[in-house]
This record gives structure tokens, C-alpha cells and sequence, in this order.
């Protein structure tokens, strides 16, 4: 008998958003772990066809060491566009890589069908276990600015609950339209813990007219999908914020997302379609 949730016509369908590879886990230890423009292509597809419709995207070097190569996003969105032509692209705007603002710029400035959907946009700057990811308050308003102008929406991450607050006051300025695409990301040590108070502290302060999705890193990020689908919230995974789990380095995008995928089943949650996801998130339809 297939069991259904009590109170699942009070849900929105689920968006499940994947950061496909980040900035630190090594390819020779994970060897899921998505790379070339070619492997993150396919993994989009693959994600996609499970349920997946966002897709963060950094680019790595001949090497596997990160880079913010527009030439590598542009190849890699080329396949994901011929591939997945309905899935929604984010590309990185971080400083982790140690790259010049220009570089981190250069994404946002792809034209035609490689204009990405989102370009992230963290809303301050704290501390990783072994780096700085800054972003001043100029550079996030030049790089706020250059979405506007290309039509490209920001997909903002916040790991302090003041970092909502301070999102608060460039909507004033207008620098930032509803509907105000968040990720909460939880558990990175140096910011906010992945605990039930911390969570609430950030829903706390949403803006209305928000979109949400929580994150957790590392160890956090299967009980984190849980809670977020469970408070009817989007949900972001991937090997960016956690390339391992269930102590297997086998590890991969794709198990990640059939997770949430499968929760969200069992509590009842449909999964979004593509076209009002794109809707939802306030970004044209294809
Ligand atoms: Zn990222």
C-alpha cells in the first residue's frame, strides 16, 4: 500500500538545487567528483532527470585546482544548454580562489544562450576552517549591479543570520528584486552551526517574497535536507559542500539528489517541474 503523508497538500513542490563541485574536494580522492566541462554536463543531466533543477557551477584547471576561467564556463554551459536545455545555471562569483575581481566578474558577462540564470552572491565576508571568503561591500555592489544589468539574478548566500539583514538593506536600494533567492548554508566552521536554532534564527528574518534553500557541510548535509523539507523549504546538495557521505568515498551528485529526491516522497513533497521553477525563481522561461 503506498503511504501518503497527512499533510502534504500544504507543501509547495520541492526545488532541489546542486553545487555540483566547488572550489576544495580533490578529484583523486573523489572520483565522482565532476571536473571537466564534459563530466559536469553529464552530471547535470543525470541530476536533472532525478529531480534536480538549479545547478552551481566553478570550473577547475588541467590540474583539478579551481579557476574562474569564462572560457570553461562558457564550454560547460554550452553542453549543459544543448543537453539539459531547461535546467537553471548559477555560475560563482567567490573569492576563494584566490582570483582577481575581474575574473570573478567574467561569468556574469557570458551573452546569448550562455547567460547564466544566477550568478551567487555571498552577502559578506567570514571565515572557512582555512581561508577568508571575502566580499566587501563594493564588491557586492558591483557585482549586484552587473546582474541587473545583464538580467541575471543573484542566488544569495548567507552563513550568518546578519548577512539576511544586511541583504535587507540593499533591497531598499534596490539592488536586489523579489523574489529574493536565498541559500542558507549551515555547519561550515568559522559561521553558523547546523543546529535547529540556528536555522530558525535565519527563516526568522527572511524577507517576504523569499525563495529559501538550506545547506549543510560536510556531515550536516543529510539531516539538513531532511529539516528543510520537513519546514517546506528548498533544498541545495552536491559534493560542493559535501563530497562524502554514508562513509564512502563513492560518494556522488547524483546519490545526493535521489536522497532528497526519496525524502521528499516519503513526506510527501512533489518534486518542482522545471518550467515553474523557473517561475518561482523569478527567471525566464526557456
Ligand atoms: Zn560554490
Amino acid at each position: 500500500m503506498d503511504f501518503e503523508a497527512p499533510h502534504a497538500h500544504s507543501y509547495r513542490p520541492l526545488i532541489i538545487n546542486v553545487a555540483l563541485t566547488g572550489i576544495v574536494p580533490a578529484k583523486v580522492k573523489y572520483p565522482n567528483l565532476p571536473v571537466t566541462p564534459e563530466e559536469i554536463g553529464k552530471d547535470v543531466h543525470t541530476c536533472f532527470e532525478l529531480g534536480a533543477r538549479v545547478f552551481h557551477l566553478h570550473m577547475r584547471d588541467k590540474n583539478d585546482g579551481p579557476v574562474q576561467d569564462s572560457g570553461l564556463f562558457a564550454e560547460t554551459i554550452g553542453i549543459i544548454r544543448e543537453q539539459t536545455p531547461e535546467a537553471i545555471v548559477c555560475v560563482t562569483t567567490s573569492s576563494r580562489a584566490s582570483v582577481s575581481f575581474e575574473d570573478r566578474v567574467a561569468p556574469l558577462l557570458l551573452a546569448g544562450e550562455l547567460r547564466p540564470e544566477f550568478g551567487s552572491l555571498t552577502a559578506g565576508s567570514f571565515n572557512f576552517p582555512n581561508s577568508v571568503s571575502t566580499n566587501s561591500p563594493d564588491d557586492i555592489k558591483v557585482l549586484l549591479q552587473t546582474m541587473k544589468e545583464r538580467g541575471i539574478r543573484p542566488e544569495i548566500e548567507v552563513f550568518e543570520p546578519g548577512m539576511v539583514d544586511y541583504v535587507k538593506k540593499l533591497i531598499t536600494e534596490g539592488l536586489v528584486t523579489a523574489p529574493y533567492v536565498f541559500n542558507i548554508l549551515l555547519g561550515s566552521s568559522g559561521a553558523s552551526s547546523a543546529d535547529l536554532l540556528s536555522f530558525v534564527n535565519f527563516l526568522s528574518r527572511l524577507p517576504d517574497q523569499s525563495e529559501w534553500a538550506l545547506a549543510g557541510i560536510g556531515k550536516f548535509q543529510l539531516p539538513t535536507i531532511v529539516q528543510a523539507i520537513v519546514a517546506g523549504g528548498n533544498v541545495r546538495v552536491g559534493m560542493e559542500d559535501s563530497p562524502r557521505q554514508m562513509g564512502i568515498d563513492s560518494w556522488s551528485n547524483a546519490k545526493a539528489v535521489a536522497f532528497a529526491a526519496e525524502t521528499a516522497r516519503l513526506l510527501g513533497r512533489p518534486i518542482e517541474s522545471p518550467s515553474q521553477a523557473r517561475e518561482r525563481l523569478g527567471v525566464e522561461s526557456r
